[in-house]
């Protein structure tokens, strides 16, 4: 799904260091970008790969993702241990 909001870019070498950090730290992560043509927000569909530029889904356009920043989204395989731990913190 495609979002018109627009998010927050951070440079690509930042973002890629510290999503090797949740990487390492058992964590799916997820590649997010803007179109640089319609600020279409996107997700790479692959875990845990950073690439440097991307095809728009919208317009077809290309974007130089390294230029101009992206983000990333945090996922987690098995949710168990951060809704115990959620859990746990409420008491
Ligand atoms: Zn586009």
């Amino acid at each position: 799904m495609i979002s018109k909001r627009r998010m927050n870019l951070h440079p690509f070498d930042e973002v890629a260091d510290s999503a090797v950090v949740e990487i390492e730290s058992g964590f799916d992560v997820y590649q997010q970008w803007e179109c640089e043509h319609c600020h279409a927000k996107q997700t790479m569909p692959d875990r845990n790969k950073f690439y440097e530029r991307g095809i728009c889904e919208e317009c077809g356009k290309e974007t130089n993702i390294k230029k101009r920043g992206c983000n990333y989204m945090k996922a987690t395989q098995n949710l168990r241990p951060v809704i115990a731990s959620v859990m746990k913190g409420d008491s």
